[in-house]
Order: C-alpha cells, then sequence, then structure tokens
C-alpha cells in the first residue's frame, strides 16, 4: 500500500489522474449509437499515449485492452469488441494510466441516447454512492464507514449491491491493500491515515447482487441479465481530506467535502 510522502508523489499521481479523466471525456463523447466498443477503446489508446502515460489495463493478468468496457448487463471487466452501441443503453467505461510509476483508476456509467427510467435512476443513485463512499475517505475512519456510506445510498432503492468486486488501494501498483468493500458494518476494518490513496467503486445492480463470468473469461455479468451500473474514483486522503484524482468535468484534481 502506498504512502504519498511529498508533493512529487501527489503530483504524479494527480498526473495519473487527469489522463483517466481525459480518457473518460474522450470514450464518453465518441460513445455514439452505432459506434463499436473497440473504436472505444482505440479512443482510449489514443488518449493515454498522447498524455505520456501507459494504460495499466492493458495485459494486465493477460487484458486484452486499454479500458473496460460493461454493457447494460455487464457489472465490470467487459472487452471492447465489435458490439455497436445502441439507443437506451448503458455503458459503463472503467480506464486505468500510469504515470512515471503512479497509477490511477477510474469508471463512470454513461446513457446512451434516451434511456428508460429505472435506467437513468440507477446511474444516478450509483453515481451518488460514489460519492457518499468518497466522503468518508478521512484519517481515523474505516474501511467498513467506506462500504456502509456505499451501502446506504442503494438501500432505498432496493438495488443489489455487489460485493463480490471492491475497491482497492492504488499507488505504484493499480490494487494494492487494503480492499474497499461496498458494503457492511461501519467502525470495521482497516483504518485509513493521511496519504493513502484509494479507489472507491460501488457497482449496483437493478436485481440480485449476484454476477457470473461470461465465456470470455472476463466479463462480469449480472446472475439474473438486469442491469447494473459502475463508478469510481481515484482518491488521496490528505490533512484536507479526499482529493479526487480523476474527475472528468474539470481537469484538476479538487478537493470534497
Ligand atoms: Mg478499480
Amino acid at each position: 500500500m502506498i504512502t504519498i510522502k511529498n508533493e512529487r508523489q501527489f503530483a504524479k499521481m494527480a498526473e495519473a489522474g487527469r489522463c483517466v479523466a481525459a480518457v473518460h471525456q474522450a470514450v464518453a463523447e465518441a460513445a455514439e449509437v452505432g459506434v463499436t466498443l473497440k473504436t472505444l477503446d482505440l479512443v482510449a489508446a489514443e488518449v493515454i499515449r498522447g498524455w505520456g502515460c501507459q494504460p495499466s489495463f492493458l495485459g494486465y493478468q493477460g487484458f486484452p485492452a486499454h479500458i473496460c468496457t460493461s454493457l447494460n448487463e455487464a457489472v465490470v471487466h467487459g472487452i471492447p469488441g465489435g458490439e455497436r452501441l445502441a439507443e437506451g443503453d448503458i455503458l459503463s467505461i472503467d480506464a486505468g494510466a500510469i504515470y512515471e510509476g503512479y497509477h490511477a483508476d477510474a469508471a463512470l456509467t454513461i446513457p446512451i441516447g434516451e434511456v428508460d427510467e429505472e435506467s437513468a435512476q440507477l446511474l444516478e443513485v450509483t453515481r451518488r454512492a460514489l460519492w457518499a463512499g468518497i466522503d468518508q475517505v478521512r484519517a481515523g475512519r474505516k474501511v467498513g464507514d467506506i462500504g456502509h456510506a456505499v451501502e446506504m445510498a442503494a438501500a432505498p432503492y432496493g438495488y443489489g449491491v455487489v460485493s463480490q468486486y471492491v475497491g482497492h488501494g492504488i499507488g505504484r501498483s493499480m490494487h494494492e491493500a487494503p480492499q474497499i468493500p461496498n458494503h457492511g458494518p461501519p467502525g470495521k476494518g482497516y483504518r485509513l491515515r493521511t496519504g493513502m490513496a484509494v479507489c472507491v467503486e460501488p457497482m449496483f445492480n437493478l436485481g440480485t447482487p449476484d454476477t457470473v463470468t461470461a465465456q470470455d473469461g472476463w466479463t462480469v455479468n449480472t446472475a439474473d441479465s438486469r442491469r447494473s451500473a459502475h463508478f469510481e474514483h481515484t482518491v488521496a486522503l490528505t490533512a484536507d481530506g479526499p482529493v479526487v484524482f480523476t474527475v472528468s468535468d474539470l481537469l484538476t484534481a479538487r478537493p470534497v467535502g
């Protein structure tokens, strides 16, 4: 697990975060009806290289692409291939980049054209759950406080909260200790402290929280084939509270809370 020790390390993670945010913006702009997921992967590749970063997903345990594109009932880890986006789809875009040895990792789920009300609400609630979780990234809180805040955001809607996949520490590697759950009681688990960097990443399903892995060995689908949303940011715990490195609507790290 990383402890960010100085401004230089912080700046490198922030730069990786800006790259990931730029990938999200470019891919979201390109994600129109009729476009293939493979095309979106090429867009991501160009942004990552152009930024002077390396793609962290490509080759990770053999993953064959620069981003994960998870459509509709896919929760995470979808491989961008020949499928074309259709009106009413929801698309999770998960991206990671490395800048001078430091990682950032983030995801968002976007509507393609007009989506049904149920899907729109799923996206909005999952996005809010991410920020509720991020607000718990404070010195002295525990990872269980993050999970609890995320789970409570889903509760009024009866969504299935995916527990099989979790958030994580991040730094010199994409996945570091500790694991960041999306459910469970508050006040439990690893104690957060200044200098840590973590990825908070709620995954909410319209139906069952259970998942199945597709035949491609990667794509994680909901067990009941109902839709799923996924949002994620890379967050540093600073003396001033959480700082999010991967915000895509303004290309700077910004403090929250
Ligand atoms: Mg992640």
